[in-house]
Protein backbone atom coordinates (compact mmCIF):
# COMPACT_ATOMS: atom_id res chain seq x y z
CA UNK A 1 0.00 0.00 0.00
CA UNK A 2 1.41 3.41 -0.81
CA UNK A 3 0.99 5.94 1.71
CA UNK A 4 2.70 9.19 2.44
CA UNK A 5 5.83 7.61 4.24
CA UNK A 6 6.49 5.57 1.28
CA UNK A 7 6.52 8.51 -0.72
CA UNK A 8 8.97 10.37 1.31
CA UNK A 9 11.05 7.28 1.35
CA UNK A 10 10.90 7.33 -2.36
CA UNK A 11 12.35 10.78 -2.80
CA UNK A 12 15.25 9.74 -0.39
CA UNK A 13 16.39 7.43 -2.75
CA UNK A 14 15.09 9.18 -5.81
CA UNK A 15 18.30 9.27 -7.99
CA UNK A 16 17.42 13.01 -9.12
CA UNK A 17 16.42 14.49 -5.94
CA UNK A 18 20.27 16.65 -5.81
CA UNK A 19 18.78 18.55 -8.56
CA UNK A 20 15.90 20.06 -6.49
CA UNK A 21 18.29 22.21 -4.71
CA UNK A 22 19.77 23.72 -8.17
CA UNK A 23 16.38 25.50 -8.38
CA UNK A 24 14.50 28.42 -6.02
CA UNK A 25 10.84 26.77 -4.72
CA UNK A 26 9.54 29.20 -2.53
CA UNK A 27 8.95 27.76 0.89
CA UNK A 28 5.80 26.09 1.38
CA UNK A 29 4.82 26.02 -2.18
CA UNK A 30 3.78 22.90 -4.29
CA UNK A 31 4.77 24.13 -7.98
CA UNK A 32 3.23 22.15 -10.43
CA UNK A 33 3.17 24.66 -13.17
CA UNK A 34 6.62 24.42 -14.47
CA UNK A 35 5.31 23.27 -17.51
CA UNK A 36 4.04 27.07 -17.84
CA UNK A 37 6.82 28.62 -16.71
CA UNK A 38 9.58 26.85 -14.70
CA UNK A 39 11.33 28.09 -11.70
CA UNK A 40 14.14 29.92 -11.58
CA UNK A 41 17.71 28.11 -11.58
CA UNK A 42 19.43 28.67 -8.67
CA UNK A 43 22.88 30.06 -10.54
CA UNK A 44 20.17 32.50 -13.01
CA UNK A 45 20.55 35.37 -10.88
CA UNK A 46 24.61 35.16 -11.27
CA UNK A 47 24.73 34.68 -14.65
CA UNK A 48 22.23 37.35 -15.33
CA UNK A 49 24.07 39.84 -13.01
CA UNK A 50 27.56 39.03 -14.78
CA UNK A 51 25.88 39.66 -18.06
CA UNK A 52 24.60 42.74 -17.07
CA UNK A 53 27.40 44.48 -14.88
CA UNK A 54 30.56 42.33 -16.86
CA UNK A 55 29.80 42.01 -20.16
CA UNK A 56 26.87 45.18 -20.72
CA UNK A 57 28.30 47.24 -18.20
CA UNK A 58 32.08 47.16 -18.34
CA UNK A 59 32.82 45.21 -21.53
CA UNK A 60 30.54 47.03 -23.74
CA UNK A 61 30.24 46.46 -27.38
CA UNK A 62 33.28 43.88 -27.15
CA UNK A 63 31.00 41.46 -25.47
CA UNK A 64 29.94 40.48 -28.50
CA UNK A 65 33.15 38.90 -29.42
CA UNK A 66 34.87 38.99 -26.06
CA UNK A 67 31.43 36.89 -24.16
CA UNK A 68 30.27 35.36 -27.32
CA UNK A 69 27.33 37.07 -27.57
CA UNK A 70 27.10 36.67 -31.35
CA UNK A 71 27.40 32.75 -31.51
CA UNK A 72 24.88 32.16 -28.55
CA UNK A 73 21.65 31.06 -30.57
CA UNK A 74 24.39 28.64 -32.33
CA UNK A 75 26.44 27.67 -29.25
CA UNK A 76 22.62 27.48 -27.58
CA UNK A 77 20.72 25.94 -30.21
CA UNK A 78 23.61 22.70 -29.86
CA UNK A 79 22.78 22.59 -25.77
CA UNK A 80 19.22 22.38 -26.49
CA UNK A 81 19.58 20.33 -29.56
CA UNK A 82 21.49 17.48 -27.17
CA UNK A 83 18.41 17.07 -25.71
CA UNK A 84 16.38 16.77 -28.88
CA UNK A 85 18.69 13.72 -30.10
CA UNK A 86 19.66 16.69 -33.27
CA UNK A 87 23.38 16.63 -33.80
CA UNK A 88 24.83 19.68 -33.59
CA UNK A 89 24.65 22.53 -36.37
CA UNK A 90 20.42 22.03 -36.78
CA UNK A 91 18.95 23.68 -34.06
CA UNK A 92 18.80 27.36 -33.06
CA UNK A 93 17.72 29.25 -29.76
CA UNK A 94 16.32 32.33 -30.78
CA UNK A 95 12.97 34.35 -31.26
CA UNK A 96 9.59 33.15 -30.08
CA UNK A 97 7.75 29.57 -30.62
CA UNK A 98 5.53 31.43 -32.31
CA UNK A 99 7.85 32.93 -35.03
CA UNK A 100 9.44 30.06 -35.04
CA UNK A 101 6.14 27.92 -36.44
CA UNK A 102 6.08 30.80 -39.01
CA UNK A 103 9.78 29.98 -40.26
CA UNK A 104 9.54 26.54 -39.94
CA UNK A 105 5.89 25.76 -41.56
CA UNK A 106 6.95 28.36 -44.67
CA UNK A 107 9.98 26.49 -45.52
CA UNK A 108 8.52 23.35 -45.08
CA UNK A 109 5.53 24.49 -47.97
CA UNK A 110 8.39 26.15 -49.74
CA UNK A 111 9.91 22.27 -49.80
CA UNK A 112 6.88 20.76 -51.41
CA UNK A 113 6.07 23.34 -54.29
CA UNK A 114 3.51 20.83 -56.02
CA UNK A 115 1.28 20.05 -52.93
CA UNK A 116 -1.54 22.62 -51.60
CA UNK A 117 -2.24 21.51 -47.72
CA UNK A 118 -1.05 21.94 -44.25
CA UNK A 119 -2.90 19.37 -42.15
CA UNK A 120 -2.74 20.75 -37.74
CA UNK A 121 -5.16 20.05 -35.33
CA UNK A 122 -8.17 21.78 -34.06
CA UNK A 123 -6.94 21.07 -30.30
CA UNK A 124 -3.71 22.54 -31.10
CA UNK A 125 -2.33 25.47 -29.06
CA UNK A 126 -4.19 28.43 -30.73
CA UNK A 127 -1.03 30.03 -31.34
CA UNK A 128 -0.05 27.37 -33.53
CA UNK A 129 -3.60 27.53 -35.70
CA UNK A 130 -3.06 31.09 -35.94
CA UNK A 131 0.47 31.06 -37.80
CA UNK A 132 -0.91 27.76 -39.60
CA UNK A 133 -3.42 30.59 -40.70
CA UNK A 134 -0.86 33.30 -41.88
CA UNK A 135 1.88 30.79 -43.31
CA UNK A 136 -0.58 29.65 -46.11
CA UNK A 137 -1.77 33.47 -46.88
CA UNK A 138 1.79 34.23 -47.43
CA UNK A 139 2.97 30.86 -49.02
CA UNK A 140 2.59 32.59 -52.92
CA UNK A 141 0.08 29.75 -53.92
CA UNK A 142 -3.23 28.75 -52.07
CA UNK A 143 -2.86 26.61 -49.96
CA UNK A 144 -6.05 24.41 -47.92
CA UNK A 145 -6.08 23.33 -44.08
CA UNK A 146 -7.24 20.12 -42.78
CA UNK A 147 -7.71 19.75 -39.29
CA UNK A 148 -7.48 16.74 -37.17
CA UNK A 149 -10.75 16.58 -35.04
CA UNK A 150 -13.04 18.82 -37.28
CA UNK A 151 -12.19 17.24 -40.86
CA UNK A 152 -11.85 13.86 -40.21
CA UNK A 153 -11.11 11.94 -36.74
CA UNK A 154 -7.27 11.29 -37.53
CA UNK A 155 -4.20 11.91 -39.52
CA UNK A 156 -5.21 8.90 -41.09
CA UNK A 157 -8.57 10.22 -42.75
CA UNK A 158 -6.89 13.07 -43.90
CA UNK A 159 -3.85 12.12 -45.77
CA UNK A 160 -3.26 12.16 -49.39
CA UNK A 161 -0.30 13.18 -51.86
CA UNK A 162 -1.51 17.20 -51.68
CA UNK A 163 -0.54 17.27 -47.68
CA UNK A 164 2.83 19.48 -47.85
CA UNK A 165 3.20 19.64 -44.16
CA UNK A 166 1.64 18.29 -40.77
CA UNK A 167 2.03 20.69 -37.41
CA UNK A 168 1.66 18.71 -34.43
CA UNK A 169 2.24 19.04 -30.80
CA UNK A 170 3.98 16.46 -29.52
CA UNK A 171 2.10 16.69 -26.08
CA UNK A 172 -1.05 18.20 -26.28
CA UNK A 173 -1.15 20.96 -24.01
CA UNK A 174 -4.59 20.49 -22.51
CA UNK A 175 -4.74 16.51 -22.47
CA UNK A 176 -1.39 16.26 -21.66
CA UNK A 177 -1.87 12.94 -24.31
CA UNK A 178 1.37 12.25 -26.27
CA UNK A 179 1.94 11.50 -29.81
CA UNK A 180 3.80 8.91 -31.24
CA UNK A 181 6.50 11.06 -33.08
CA UNK A 182 8.25 7.49 -34.67
CA UNK A 183 5.33 6.62 -36.00
CA UNK A 184 3.62 9.78 -37.65
CA UNK A 185 6.57 10.86 -38.79
CA UNK A 186 7.21 7.81 -41.06
CA UNK A 187 3.42 8.03 -42.29
CA UNK A 188 3.76 11.38 -43.55
CA UNK A 189 7.12 10.47 -44.56
CA UNK A 190 5.70 7.96 -46.87
CA UNK A 191 3.06 10.00 -48.24
CA UNK A 192 5.41 12.59 -49.04
CA UNK A 193 5.03 15.22 -46.32
CA UNK A 194 7.13 16.71 -44.21
CA UNK A 195 6.50 17.08 -40.12
CA UNK A 196 7.05 20.01 -38.00
CA UNK A 197 6.93 19.43 -34.07
CA UNK A 198 6.23 21.46 -31.30
CA UNK A 199 7.77 19.98 -28.21
CA UNK A 200 6.88 22.82 -26.04
CA UNK A 201 5.62 20.03 -23.58
CA UNK A 202 8.33 17.25 -24.41
CA UNK A 203 10.93 19.15 -24.48
CA UNK A 204 13.28 18.19 -21.26
CA UNK A 205 10.83 15.22 -20.00
CA UNK A 206 10.27 13.38 -22.74
CA UNK A 207 13.01 11.50 -24.91
CA UNK A 208 13.05 12.67 -28.37
CA UNK A 209 15.01 11.26 -31.51
CA UNK A 210 15.06 13.89 -34.04
CA UNK A 211 17.99 12.70 -35.94
CA UNK A 212 16.65 9.09 -35.36
CA UNK A 213 13.14 9.50 -36.80
CA UNK A 214 14.26 11.71 -39.41
CA UNK A 215 12.10 15.04 -38.45
CA UNK A 216 12.35 17.69 -40.84
CA UNK A 217 11.13 20.60 -38.53
CA UNK A 218 10.91 21.21 -34.62
CA UNK A 219 10.11 24.64 -32.60
CA UNK A 220 9.14 24.74 -28.78
CA UNK A 221 9.50 26.84 -25.91
CA UNK A 222 12.11 27.03 -23.32
CA UNK A 223 10.28 28.82 -20.58
CA UNK A 224 8.57 25.24 -19.56
CA UNK A 225 10.16 22.40 -18.64
CA UNK A 226 13.90 24.13 -19.77
CA UNK A 227 13.25 26.98 -16.73
CA UNK A 228 14.61 29.42 -19.15
CA UNK A 229 13.12 32.50 -17.29
CA UNK A 230 9.65 34.41 -18.39
CA UNK A 231 10.18 35.03 -22.12
CA UNK A 232 13.39 33.22 -23.15
CA UNK A 233 14.27 32.63 -26.38
CA UNK A 234 12.29 29.45 -28.05
CA UNK A 235 14.40 26.93 -30.41
CA UNK A 236 14.08 26.21 -33.99
CA UNK A 237 15.40 22.56 -35.54
CA UNK A 238 16.07 22.03 -39.41
CA UNK A 239 17.48 18.71 -40.51
CA UNK A 240 20.51 18.88 -41.90
CA UNK A 241 19.35 17.44 -45.12
CA UNK A 242 16.59 20.27 -45.69
CA UNK A 243 18.79 23.22 -44.61
CA UNK A 244 20.18 24.39 -48.02
CA UNK A 245 16.75 24.36 -49.76
CA UNK A 246 15.05 26.05 -46.73
CA UNK A 247 13.97 29.34 -47.79
CA UNK A 248 13.67 31.93 -44.50
CA UNK A 249 10.50 33.98 -44.78
CA UNK A 250 12.22 36.47 -42.61
CA UNK A 251 15.53 37.07 -44.24
CA UNK A 252 16.81 39.23 -41.89
CA UNK A 253 20.72 40.08 -41.83
CA UNK A 254 21.70 37.49 -38.56
CA UNK A 255 20.72 35.06 -41.60
CA UNK A 256 22.95 36.45 -44.43
CA UNK A 257 26.01 34.48 -44.95
CA UNK A 258 28.27 36.91 -44.25
CA UNK A 259 26.15 39.64 -41.75
CA UNK A 260 29.41 41.87 -41.51
CA UNK A 261 30.16 42.55 -45.52
CA UNK A 262 26.95 44.50 -45.18
CA UNK A 263 26.15 43.60 -48.95
CA UNK A 264 23.17 44.74 -50.93
CA UNK A 265 22.03 41.57 -51.82
CA UNK A 266 20.30 38.63 -49.44
CA UNK A 267 22.39 35.27 -49.69
CA UNK A 268 21.62 33.27 -46.88
CA UNK A 269 23.85 31.28 -44.67
CA UNK A 270 24.62 27.81 -45.82
CA UNK A 271 23.83 26.14 -42.61
CA UNK A 272 20.97 26.41 -39.34
CA UNK A 273 22.45 29.80 -39.16
CA UNK A 274 20.00 30.93 -42.13
CA UNK A 275 17.63 30.54 -39.89
CA UNK A 276 18.48 34.12 -38.19
CA UNK A 277 16.31 36.75 -38.58
CA UNK A 278 17.93 39.84 -36.44
CA UNK A 279 19.83 40.54 -32.92
CA UNK A 280 19.03 38.07 -30.52
CA UNK A 281 17.64 39.39 -26.86
CA UNK A 282 21.09 38.62 -24.93
CA UNK A 283 20.41 38.82 -21.31
CA UNK A 284 17.09 36.51 -21.51
CA UNK A 285 19.49 34.17 -23.88
CA UNK A 286 21.84 33.88 -20.57
CA UNK A 287 18.39 32.63 -18.76
CA UNK A 288 18.37 29.56 -21.24
CA UNK A 289 22.45 29.12 -20.39
CA UNK A 290 22.15 29.26 -16.83
CA UNK A 291 18.93 26.89 -17.22
CA UNK A 292 21.03 24.12 -19.22
CA UNK A 293 23.47 24.73 -16.75
CA UNK A 294 21.46 23.71 -13.99
CA UNK A 295 20.36 20.34 -16.16
CA UNK A 296 23.69 19.57 -16.74
CA UNK A 297 24.34 15.61 -15.41
CA UNK A 298 21.27 14.16 -15.92
CA UNK A 299 19.58 12.18 -18.73
CA UNK A 300 16.29 12.48 -20.56
CA UNK A 301 15.73 8.85 -19.86
CA UNK A 302 16.09 9.45 -16.24
CA UNK A 303 13.39 12.16 -16.27
CA UNK A 304 11.18 10.37 -18.30
CA UNK A 305 11.54 7.46 -16.14
CA UNK A 306 10.53 9.80 -13.22
CA UNK A 307 7.68 12.12 -14.74
CA UNK A 308 5.93 9.17 -15.65
CA UNK A 309 5.92 7.85 -11.94
CA UNK A 310 4.79 11.16 -10.39
CA UNK A 311 2.14 11.17 -12.60
CA UNK A 312 1.48 8.10 -12.05
CA UNK A 313 1.08 8.59 -8.61
CA UNK A 314 -1.16 11.61 -8.94
CA UNK A 315 -3.61 10.01 -11.50
CA UNK A 316 -4.11 7.13 -9.29
CA UNK A 317 -4.46 8.90 -5.71
CA UNK A 318 -6.59 11.38 -7.39
CA UNK A 319 -8.79 8.79 -8.84
CA UNK A 320 -8.82 6.78 -4.93
CA UNK A 321 -9.52 10.04 -3.52
CA UNK A 322 -12.13 11.43 -5.92
CA UNK A 323 -13.53 8.54 -7.37
CA UNK A 324 -15.80 10.69 -9.64
CA UNK A 325 -13.38 13.03 -11.19
CA UNK A 326 -12.73 13.00 -14.93
CA UNK A 327 -9.18 12.76 -15.58
CA UNK A 328 -8.43 13.78 -19.20
CA UNK A 329 -5.03 12.29 -19.54
CA UNK A 330 -4.29 8.87 -20.73
CA UNK A 331 -3.67 6.06 -18.02
CA UNK A 332 -1.48 4.91 -20.63
CA UNK A 333 2.52 5.67 -19.72
CA UNK A 334 3.44 5.90 -23.55
CA UNK A 335 0.15 7.77 -24.15
CA UNK A 336 1.18 11.11 -22.14
CA UNK A 337 3.55 13.71 -21.58
CA UNK A 338 4.24 15.25 -18.01
CA UNK A 339 1.07 16.67 -16.92
CA UNK A 340 -2.36 15.68 -15.60
CA UNK A 341 -5.17 17.29 -16.63
CA UNK A 342 -8.58 16.95 -14.77
CA UNK A 343 -11.91 18.23 -16.49
CA UNK A 344 -13.71 19.78 -14.22
CA UNK A 345 -16.59 22.87 -14.17
CA UNK A 346 -15.16 24.30 -10.91
CA UNK A 347 -12.18 23.99 -11.95
CA UNK A 348 -11.07 28.21 -11.96
CA UNK A 349 -12.22 28.48 -8.71
CA UNK A 350 -10.54 24.52 -7.08
CA UNK A 351 -7.06 25.98 -8.55
CA UNK A 352 -7.59 29.23 -7.20
CA UNK A 353 -8.01 27.60 -3.80
CA UNK A 354 -5.31 25.56 -4.01
CA UNK A 355 -3.26 28.21 -4.86
CA UNK A 356 -3.74 29.86 -1.86
CA UNK A 357 -2.78 26.41 0.20
CA UNK A 358 0.71 26.25 -1.16
CA UNK A 359 -0.40 24.06 -4.52
CA UNK A 360 0.38 25.92 -7.79
CA UNK A 361 -1.44 24.86 -10.97
CA UNK A 362 -3.17 26.40 -13.47
CA UNK A 363 -6.42 26.36 -15.56
CA UNK A 364 -7.70 26.66 -18.96
CA UNK A 365 -11.27 27.47 -20.13
CA UNK A 366 -13.89 25.82 -20.03
CA UNK A 367 -13.26 23.33 -17.25
CA UNK A 368 -9.54 21.96 -17.00
CA UNK A 369 -7.34 21.82 -14.25
CA UNK A 370 -3.36 21.13 -15.47
CA UNK A 371 -1.15 20.14 -12.84
CA UNK A 372 2.56 19.64 -14.57
CA UNK A 373 4.97 17.43 -12.82
CA UNK A 374 8.60 18.74 -13.56
CA UNK A 375 10.92 15.81 -12.45
CA UNK A 376 14.03 17.96 -11.29
CA UNK A 377 12.01 19.02 -8.61
CA UNK A 378 9.09 18.01 -8.10
CA UNK A 379 8.77 15.06 -5.42
CA UNK A 380 6.89 12.10 -4.35
CA UNK A 381 5.67 13.85 -1.08
CA UNK A 382 4.98 16.15 -2.94
CA UNK A 383 2.55 14.61 -5.47
CA UNK A 384 0.99 12.95 -2.10
CA UNK A 385 0.41 16.54 -0.74
CA UNK A 386 -1.33 18.22 -3.96
CA UNK A 387 -3.82 15.08 -4.22
CA UNK A 388 -4.94 15.66 -0.74
CA UNK A 389 -5.59 19.47 -1.22
CA UNK A 390 -7.05 18.94 -4.43
CA UNK A 391 -9.74 16.26 -2.58
CA UNK A 392 -9.85 18.83 0.46
CA UNK A 393 -10.59 21.73 -2.28
CA UNK A 394 -13.41 19.80 -4.05
CA UNK A 395 -14.79 17.75 -1.15
CA UNK A 396 -15.69 21.45 0.74
CA UNK A 397 -16.78 23.00 -2.12
CA UNK A 398 -14.48 26.01 -2.11
CA UNK A 399 -16.10 27.41 -4.83
CA UNK A 400 -18.82 28.61 -2.99
CA UNK A 401 -16.69 31.31 -1.87
CA UNK A 402 -16.69 34.13 -4.42
CA UNK A 403 -13.17 35.16 -3.93
CA UNK A 404 -11.92 32.46 -5.61
CA UNK A 405 -13.86 33.42 -8.63
CA UNK A 406 -12.41 36.28 -9.47
CA UNK A 407 -11.01 36.22 -12.95
CA UNK A 408 -6.94 37.64 -13.83
CA UNK A 409 -5.77 38.19 -17.24
CA UNK A 410 -3.56 35.13 -17.04
CA UNK A 411 -4.86 32.26 -15.98
C1 LIG B 1 3.53 27.52 -24.74
C2 LIG B 1 3.24 27.18 -26.16
C3 LIG B 1 3.50 28.09 -27.18
C4 LIG B 1 3.98 29.47 -26.85
O1 LIG B 1 4.34 30.25 -27.93
P1 LIG B 1 5.02 31.66 -27.68
O2 LIG B 1 5.38 32.14 -29.01
O3 LIG B 1 6.20 31.43 -26.78
O4 LIG B 1 4.05 32.55 -26.98
C5 LIG B 1 3.28 27.67 -28.49
N1 LIG B 1 2.81 26.43 -28.77
C6 LIG B 1 2.54 25.55 -27.78
C7 LIG B 1 2.04 24.18 -28.11
C8 LIG B 1 2.74 25.89 -26.46
O5 LIG B 1 2.46 25.04 -25.49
Amino acid sequence: MISRDTCVARDLVDPLRGFRDRFVIPEGIIYLDGNSLGPMPRNAAAVLNRTIEQEWGHDLIRSWNSAGWFDMPVRLGDRVGALLGAAPGQTLVCDTTSINLYKAIHAAIGLRPDRSVVIAEDESFPTDLYIVEGAMKSAGRPMQRRLIGTDGPSIDALLDRDVAVAVLSHVNYRTGELLDMAAITRQLHDAGALVVWDLCHSIGVVEIAFDRHAVDFAVGCTYKYLNGGPGSPAFIAVAKTHQAAAQHPLSGWWGHAAPFAFDRNFRPDAGIKRFLCGTQPIISMRGVDAAIDAMEGVEVAALRQKSLALTELFMSRVAELLPGLDIVTPRQASLRGSQVGIAFDKGFAVVQAMIERGVIGDFRAPDLMRFGFAPLYVRFADVWDAADILASCINSEVWRDPRYSQVAGVT
